[in-house]
């Protein structure tokens, strides 16, 4: 990263983005000053000959022309970190590794790119790593240069210098996007919008505020947007002067979208591009195995809308589908045995997500429980109609089982007697689903873990 040669550039928090970023610094001629609340993550910078002192000290902060702050630091709720108050009030800015990313595209200077690559960024609430996945796939399957980074795959200024014609995907969460002095995209992806992580904003206008960044006036080339929420709407709305605008693309899973200007939408399973008033696209998603339930179609059709916008056509979108195989823990078929399916959605943390994947199938035995976030269990009624019986996992399994009313569900507890129980009661033609609707954090690490645990206790006992 250019444009900080010999000055002093602060970095809170030395985890993965923190450390690629003073070592991007670095290499551009700045000089990172490191600091981390944990001692082991100060040695661990240390070892690599960074200078590490106590930012918010007034001294140290007096001599730092920039701070960059790892996203998982609170900078306004629920209250800021000391060291960023103490930036505000010594007048340093404050961004983060995706700001400096943007900063040092836009800079003439940067020796690191012999070309600009294309960015592609995508936000929302739900969706993002699936969507992002994807369009790197497709990308990477119609021999076009990808490289995906941010919240999934690496750290955004780790990535290589883009080959001409390059892609640059990256997955943005609301705290980084919040947080990001510079934010550029060519192509900006919103998926949706549920109220998840609303204590770090501040409530859903926050949330939705700092998603909606990307999308500000002089933003990117084409905007991509979910508009089956009403905030979708709104934000084509801000956009849009004219219907036939093509600047932004319209996309829904369930709605049957119209007019003149370009959207892509789901329905019954197919994907149509509709643009000018004429159906330029169409493909069967029905048979996509990495891609089930509308959830994931609305996923097809942004990754598809920004593929188009990238030059590639709807043939060469469609083949790559076919070849996707999902993520982990996010709708992944792990076994069939015996005409039941077994689907690992451990990623399902938050209710709009669970309630996802209860609508995407039929006849399920399903694995649900852990640690609940604000707001309960509302939500999730429709989908409740396909479930054959609930298998509650967690600490607390006693108390959600009681909020599932019109559902017969068992209180297991742990992983291993959910999921024997479960292959025991099934029958030919179930699917049994994790899909916890809660946090893994009361039994496991995180969710990643808690979807293995599933996967080993699906394994050991099928044999
Ligand atoms: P994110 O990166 O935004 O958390 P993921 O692709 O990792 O999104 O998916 C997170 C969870 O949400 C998974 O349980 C997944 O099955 C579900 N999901 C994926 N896409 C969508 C969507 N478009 N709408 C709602 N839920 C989704």
């Amino acid at each position: 990263v250019h444009g900080f040669e010999d000055k002093r550039v602060g970095v809170l928090g030395l985890g993965r983005s923190g450390l690629s970023a003073a070592r991007a610094l670095k290499e551009g001629g700045a000089v990172p000053v490191c600091w981390d609340d944990n001692p082991d993550a100060r040695a661990k910078a240390e070892a690599e000959g960074f200078e590490i002192a106590e930012l918010a000290r007034g001294q140290v902060m007096d001599g730092l022309s920039w701070l960059v702050v790892s996203p998982g630091i609170p900078h306004l709720y629920p209250t800021p970190n000391p060291v960023i108050r103490a930036a505000w009030g010594a007048g340093v800015p404050v961004d983060n590794d995706i700001g400096l990313f943007f900063r040092a595209l836009s800079h003439a200077g940067w020796e690191e790119f012999d070309t600009i690559p294309r960015v592609v960024a995508v936000t929302g609430s739900n969706g993002k790593s699936t969507t992002s996945a994807l369009i790197h796939h497709i990308l990477t399957h119609a021999n076009r240069a990808s490289q995906l980074a941010g919240n999934i795959g690496r750290g955004v200024l780790d990535i290589d210098p883009p080959e001409d014609g390059g892609v640059v995907v990256l997955e943005l969460s609301s705290y980084q996007t919040d947080l990001a002095r510079s934010l550029t995209p060519d192509i900006a992806v919103f998926t949706n919008l549920s109220p998840d992580h609303l204590d770090r904003h501040g409530g859903p206008g926050g949330y939705f505020a700092a998603k909606r960044r990307l999308f500000a006036e002089g933003g990117p080339d084409r905007a991509i947007i979910g508009v089956d929420e009403d905030e979708g709407q709104f934000m084509v709305n801000q956009l849009v002067d004219v219907p036939s605008d093509d600047r932004v693309i319209r996309v829904s899973s369930g709605q049957k979208l119209t007019g003149p200007g370009w959207m892509v939408f789901a329905r019954k399973g197919f994907l149509s591009e509709w643009r000018k008033g004429r159906q330029v696209g169409s493909i069967d998603l029905r048979d996509i195995r990495g891609l089930p339930g509308a959830h994931n179609h609305q996923n097809a059709c942004a990754a598809y809308a920004a593929c188009r916008c990238l030059g590639l056509a709807p043939r060469v979108i469609e083949a790559a589908f076919a070849s996707f195989e999902g993520l982990p823990h996010r709708s992944q078929l792990i076994a069939e045995a015996n005409g039941v399916t077994f689907v690992n959605d451990s990623k399902a943390t938050n209710v709009d997500s669970a309630a996802k994947a209860l609508l995407a199938f039929k006849n399920i035995r399903w694995v649900c429980g852990g640690l609940q976030k604000e707001g309960g269990l509302d939500g999730l009624s429709e989908g409740l109609a396909n479930v054959a019986k609930a298998y509650v996992i967690g600490r607390e399994a006693a108390g959600f089982a009681l909020q599932l009313q019109g559902v017969e569900a068992e209180i297991c507890t742990h992983m291993d007697v959910a999921v024997a129980k479960a292959i025991e009661e099934a029958q030919p033609g179930d699917v049994v689903l994790l899909a916890p609707a809660a946090a893994s954090f009361d039994q496991y690490d995180n969710f990643e873990k808690r979807g293995e645990a599933f996967a080993a206790a699906v394994r050991a006992k099928l044999g």
